[in-house]
């Protein structure tokens, strides 16, 4: 048999589902944590089964540990769940924990983005610059260690644009503008690398990856 030196550098890789159906945001979270020694996998890939998990939680928070605790007591095995949404300060902070089904159960993208205008229309001149923000909160449950809290949280100024623009990302992105990159662009108007700099999910993925790197053994937890 050959002996081989186990060095930090050949670390196990862990195998952790992503607790979710939305492709866009397995393949988001695995390029924003791809030099880790972690195998983000899709629930597809694991079972023909449908995890449902109800996001009634009033929070991005309340709802991504729901999530995560889910789909690991359902599949026996970590679990990264990704609670995400639009909050727009004109309409109270609207379509928020609801963004998926800001337009009913089951529409599409742009369904919720025609309301979402819609109801901005409506609301006249008195609403000034159209500020909001997206958020995200990404939550690890590892059934081994259920007291352990393995969560970062991470948020994106823009504003909402008048109409939708550009071919990228999914979901709210082309009708949110992005405050902090240069030129008047929405975030569908990003590429990938670009969005997975600024976005609410890559920076709720700094937020989560010291805390990551000691769930997975590869520096020691802060005091
Ligand atoms: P969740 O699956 O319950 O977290 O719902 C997230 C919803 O928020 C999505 O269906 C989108 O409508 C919206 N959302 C979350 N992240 C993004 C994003 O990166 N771009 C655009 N819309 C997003």
């Amino acid at each position: 048999m050959t002996e081989r030196l186990w060095t930090g550098s050949m670390m196990a890789r862990r195998t952790v589902v992503v607790a979710t159906a939305n492709k866009n945001k397995v393949r988001e979270l695995k390029a924003l944590f791809e030099d880790l020694p972690l195998e983000l996998v899709s629930v597809a890939s694991l079972t023909n089964r449908r995890i449902e998990v109800v996001e009634d939680g009033d929070t991005f928070e309340e709802n991504a540990r729901k999530k995560a605790r889910g789909y690991a007591a359902a599949l026996a095995m970590p679990a990264l769940a990704d609670d995400s949404g639009l909050e727009v300060d004109a309409l109270n902070g609207d379509p928020g924990v609801r963004s998926a089904r800001y337009a009913g159960e089951d529409v599409t993208d742009a369904d919720n983005t025609k309301k979402l205008l819609h109801n901005l229309a409506a609301l006249g001149d008195s609403v000034g610059p159209r500020t909001a923000r997206f958020r995200c909160v990404l939550t690890l449950f590892d059934p081994t260690q259920p007291d352990r809290l393995v969560e970062g949280t991470g948020a994106c100024e823009g504003f909402i644009a008048p109409a939708p623009r550009g071919q990228g990302g999914f979901g709210y992105d082309p009708v949110f503008l992005v405050r902090d990159v240069p030129g008047d662009r929405t975030m569908a108007e990003l590429s990938e690398e670009e969005k997975n700099v600024v976005s609410h999910r890559a920076r709720a993925a700094l937020d989560l990856r010291q805390r990551l790197r000691e769930w997975l053994g590869m520096s020691k937890p802060r005091g």
